[in-house]
């Protein structure tokens, strides 16, 4: 079964606790305002890649050991097939291996909406970042861009990782983004708080460095 993968990278450490694998997944019929990842929205056929070979990467980047993997986008439930499959195949590899790892994903669809449409996602998650992104509320907890989206522990493993953070607010002085360069693109990975992107664009500007296509507008 194929998959539409916007991009994957390893380790992630701004999204979920300790080192883990990220994957963003392509697709996204939601399109919230002030959403910084509309290069994710197209359900670009161009992207498609097995889920087996997904899961080979995983297990190749990760081999030295990792804590998690977090599954963001794009939607991730705008493909719920290739999600269960996905899902189905970390829990494979979890228990086969005798690993611990944890797997958070995130959605822009309200916690109500999972709960009747994809019980049987939810089941296989550690844990989920629900609702979607509003631009005009405070910013969010711990690794949440807006003050509506929760952080939820679905499973005894997460409830062990994520009860503490449910409540926690974001640093301020905490590390919240990465970067990385890749094929002559530069990735930002994490929550911005808001106005940092424009900051970005104009120290990049005042450096001689001027962004051409970017991803939030
Ligand atoms: S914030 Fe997430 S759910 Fe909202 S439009 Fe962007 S990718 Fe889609």
């Amino acid at each position: 079964m194929d998959i539409l993968l916007n991009k994957a990278h390893f380790p992630v450490t701004v999204l979920g606790p300790g080192r883990r694998i990220g994957l963003w997944l392509q697709g996204c019929t939601i399109r919230c305002k002030g959403c910084v990842s509309r290069d994710t929205w197209p359900a670009d056929p161009a992207r498609a890649m097995p889920v087996a070979a997904l899961l080979a990467w995983c297990r190749k980047v990760a081999a030295d050991g990792f804590d998690g993997v977090t599954i963001s986008g794009g939607e991730p439930f705008d493909q719920p097939k290739p999600l269960a499959a996905l899902l189905d195949g970390l829990a494979a590899w979890r228990a086969s291996a005798g690993l611990d790892f944890d797997i958070l994903c995130y959605s822009g669809h309200p916690l109500k909406t999972l709960e009747k449409r994809h019980a049987k996602i939810l089941a296989r998650l550690d844990a989920l970042i629900p609702e979607p992104y509003a631009d005009g509320r405070p910013l969010g907890g711990l690794w949440r861009g807006s003050d509506n989206q929760t952080l939820l522990p679905l499973s005894p493993r997460g409830q062990a990782r994520y009860a503490a953070c449910v409540a926690a607010p974001q640093a301020e002085d905490a590390k919240r983004m990465q970067v990385s360069l890749q094929d002559g693109r530069l990735w930002f990975i994490g929550i911005p708080h808001r106005g940092d992107m424009a900051a970005l664009e104009e120290l990049c500007r005042a450096r001689g460095l001027e962004l051409g296509q970017v991803s939030w507008r």
